[in-house]
């Protein structure tokens, strides 16, 4: 399949193209060509260059897009390489500053590293909504005092 940069720097290639025959036309002119016949050329060239630049601009935001994406993925795998599944919660979790921070399973499987919250009982996710028993929770039983 053919990129959006690919058709862009085609397209631009095309335009200088273009806009080099023209510029070449122009520097063998005679008395032969009236000088309307000059701008109409000249209007073109301008045109030509000013789809080039367009062009490339497109290019340039695509690829700044692309840059961004490799750091995500570049960060993403090197999150992933310190993760570590923990079978007591169902939970990834990862050494950082000296804390242990859990991530949700469920937005992991999606490529997305989730903090999640952490309660009494459980853990929530506040991305996807899911959550995480605790197993060492034991619920406090209520003492009900006779009178
Ligand atoms: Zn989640």
């Amino acid at each position: 399949m053919e990129s959006i940069t690919t058709k862009a720097i085609a397209s631009a290639l095309g335009g200088i193209k273009s806009a080099i025959d023209i510029a070449t036309k122009l520097s063998e002119v005679s008395d032969a060509i009236k000088q309307a016949d000059l701008k109409l050329q000249l209007a073109e060239l301008v045109e030509k260059l000013a789809d080039a630049k367009i062009q490339l601009s497109k290019v340039k935001i695509e690829l700044n897009d692309k840059d961004e994406e490799i750091s995500d993925l570049k960060q993403l795998l090197k999150q992933n390489a310190e993760l570590k599944f923990n079978e007591n919660y169902g939970l990834y979790e990862a050494e950082k500053d000296g804390k242990t921070v859990r991530y949700c399973t469920k937005c992991h499987a999606e490529g997305k590293l989730i903090p999640v919250q952490e309660t009494a009982s459980r853990f929530e996710c506040k991305r996807c909504d899911q959550t995480y028993r605790r197993p060492e929770y034991v619920p406090q039983t209520r003492v009900i005092r006779g009178g």
